[in-house]
């Protein structure tokens, strides 16, 4: 049954994630979830056959065609996930902030590619590709454009699970040499960046007023765990997030890397630690 992994997975009485259900009718909306679990990642997702066709890619999407892209295979989601941007709780299945990182529409295109160039195909014509394991598409987002391609890798590793496919930018006029999705830390929805996202939810717990009764026990384990993270974080490289003002903190972003090196005097690891972290 579809979405029946979706559904195994998660507790929907825990997590703010929609529960699943299958659509009778398929749009044709894809979307990009940054989403910052155990390992940074970027689930990219196509509005195909009643769900979303979900991909997790490490690295982001990139609109170089230089760029061959590990895009893992998971799970069904429900396209109600569609613009799910928020945080899943510890101790569930993807804990951890996710941001609406790209949203659109798609079309499938034609598998062979007319005088160099690809042309729109079928419904049909994509559900063929998609179960053949190399679906063209082209992409109309914000941030996402022009044509792509997954390709399903054969699995050579003995206990691979076939699901490692690569998601290319093909060769048009929507191409951006050296691009890197981590450059860009804001939701297409809500504008926030990633630590906003994640602020929302811990000063939710730290003024809830709600009586420590039934959730209390989960409400515990995650403070537990936060805490344990932002120590963790402190001892790990002089802090990832250099202690300053806030004014300070978001200024960061915007000012050249001479006047970010200023800022971190002493502290010459937060760059790096931060990047790492990406990739
Ligand atoms: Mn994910």
């Amino acid at each position: 049954m579809a979405l029946e992994e979706y559904k195994r997975k998660r507790r929907f009485e825990e997590t703010p994630e929609p529960p699943p259900k299958v659509e009778t009718k398929s749009g044709h909306r894809f979307v990009v979830q940054k989403h910052e679990a155990t390992r940074l990642h970027y689930d990219f997702r196509l509005e195909m056959e009643g769900v979303l066709k979900s991909w997790a890619v490490p690295k982001g999407p990139s609109l170089d065609p230089a760029d061959k892209r590990l895009a893992m295979q998971v799970e069904d989601h429900p396209v109600s996930y569609f613009d799910f941007e928020g945080n899943i709780p510890e101790g569930n299945y993807g804990a951890g902030s996710v941001m609406v990182w790209d949203v659109g529409t798609w079309e499938p295109l034609s598998p062979l590619a007319v005088e160099g160039k690809y042309v729109p195909g079928t419904e049909a014509e994509a559900d063929a590709m998609l179960a053949k394991g190399d679906l063209k598409f082209r992409l109309n987002g914000q941030r996402l454009k022009g044509d792509f391609a997954l390709v399903k890798m054969r699995s050579r590793r003995p206990g691979s699970k076939g699901t490692e496919w690569l998601m290319i930018k093909k060769h048009d006029d929507h191409v951006v040499e050296g691009y890197d999705a981590g450059d860009i830390d804001e939701s297409v929805i809500s504008h926030r960046s990633m630590d906003e996202i994640a602020g929302d939810a811990r000063s939710k717990e730290w003024t809830s007023s709600r009586p420590a009764t039934g959730r209390g026990k989960l409400k515990a384990a995650w403070l537990a765990d936060t805490l344990a993270r932002i120590e963790k974080k402190k001892k790990a490289s002089g802090s990832e997030k250099p202690e300053k003002s806030t004014a300070a903190a978001s200024s960061e972003k915007k000012n050249s890397p001479a006047e970010t090196v200023k800022h971190n005097r002493g502290q010459k690891n937060t760059k790096l630690s931060r990047q790492a972290k990406t990739r």
